[in-house]
């Protein structure tokens, strides 16, 4: 993979998030009845949203083949979780209980992403994923969520 295949995948990841932070902030603008803000806060956001998109363009057709692809996103998923430990650990330090939790809820729900990952030969599974935690089911609607007990009703189908 080239450098610059590598940064076109960096700038998606960055503006994706710029993107989803600028709605958030217009959010709190129109909360607090600062309407021009808000405003403001979407257009980058829409702005934002553009370039990820067209960066995501641009990656089509030179990201590499599906097998190492899933190599790819196993690593990234193992990385993210070396990553969500330290998180974890800063914000017990902290006391930030509920950032602590769902962090924890990350972590535990990546354990099923890694595990679906290294399981996908299976042809024609059918994957339903916790909207509350990001669980990954591919054994059906589980009656609870095994890590956030959530209600089945709140299982997305993915087929
Ligand atoms: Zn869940």
């Amino acid at each position: 993979v080239s450098e610059s295949t590598k940064n076109l995948a960096e700038i998606f990841a960055l503006r994706s998030t710029e993107s989803a932070r600028n709605e958030i902030r217009a959010l709190r603008a129109d909360k607090e009845g600062r309407a021009g803000e808000a405003r403001l806060f979407r257009a980058l956001a829409n702005a934002q949203h553009i370039h990820a998109a067209k960066a995501l363009m641009l990656l089509r057709g030179r990201i590499g083949t599906t097998d190492d692809n899933l190599a790819s996103a196993t690593q990234e998923v193992e990385e993210t979780s070396v990553s969500l430990r330290g998180m974890i650990k800063t914000a017990a330090t902290e006391r930030a209980a509920p950032i602590e939790s769902s962090l924890v809820q990350f972590m535990k729900s990546s354990h099923s992403h890694s595990a679906k990952l290294k399981g996908v030969e299976k042809a024609g599974e059918v994957y339903h994923v916790c909207q509350i935690c990001g669980f990954i089911s591919s054994d059906g609607v589980p009656g609870r969520c095994p890590i956030c007990r959530a209600v089945p009703q709140q299982f997305q189908t993915v087929d």
